[in-house]
């Protein structure tokens, strides 16, 4: 028996679940696992190999090629693409779009979730994503379905973009939130829901470190138990 401890946070894009799952693990001494930027990773790989988002066969052609593995520097994790740390490539729209198309794919799901799953045997972690609570962890000790209003991500989205000087309307920024949304939750392999005993948070109305004690407090809880 591992006395590792686990909690997963699952949410649509832009529900603020990698800020507050990163100062989740800081607080709790925990490793934080981006399992987004490992489908991007992917997604990076497919786009560079010039392979079409809906070409399902090419794309799972490709899955025994593509080596993803992350390490931790100060705390940051660190993406590697076959050798390539390349954590400074995956955070575009375009990146975004392609992960979300390609993630249904049964053969980029499986590599991934299993890199998941040794990374949560090792250690404990705070892991967010879209199935990990339904599906990479299912006996997380913690739960979490973090969800705000659309225009809600999409305001804090554009925000980011702007401090970051980049060029951006809130639009087309809602729409694209929407759109991923709709392909997340709609896919036939393990699509974005919330696990029947995940618990749900509206960040909406809520501070980062509001919604952070909140799902501390649930962790100690369960520490308790
Ligand atoms: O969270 P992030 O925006 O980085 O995720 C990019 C895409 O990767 C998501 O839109 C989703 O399609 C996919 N993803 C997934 N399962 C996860 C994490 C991300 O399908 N556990």
């Amino acid at each position: 028996m591992s006395n590792n401890i686990a909690i997963a946070i699952d949410g649509p894009a832009g529900a603020g679940k990698s800020t507050i799952a990163k100062l989740i693990a800081k607080k709790k001494g925990y490793i934080y696992v981006d399992t987004g930027a490992m489908y991007r990773a992917m997604a990076l790989y497919l786009i560079e190999q010039g392979i079409g988002a809906d070409d399902q066969q090419r794309i799972s052609e490709a899955v025994p090629g593509v080596d993803v593995t992350i390490t931790y520097e100060n705390g940051e994790q660190v993406v590697w693409l076959n050798g390539r740390n390349v954590n400074g490539l995956i955070r575009t729209e375009e990146v975004g779009k392609m992960a979300s198309a390609s993630s249904g794919n049964k053969e980029v799901r499986r590599k991934l979730v299993e890199l998941q799953q040794a990374l949560a045997r090792k250690e404990s972690v705070v892991m967010d994503g879209r199935d990990i609570g339904t599906c990479v962890l299912p006996d997380a000790d913690v739960k979490v379905y973090l969800t705000a209003d659309s225009h809600v991500r999409a305001v804090r989205r554009y925000e980011e973009l702007q401090a970051k000087g980049q060029d951006c309307d809130l639009e087309t920024i809602e729409k694209d939130i929407i759109d991923r949304d709709y392909q997340d939750m709609h896919r036939d392999i393990s699509p974005l829901r919330q696990a029947e005993d995940a618990v749900l948070l509206d960040s909406s109305h809520m501070t980062i470190e509001e919604v952070a004690q909140a799902i501390i407090g649930m962790c100690d809880g369960a520490q308790e138990e």
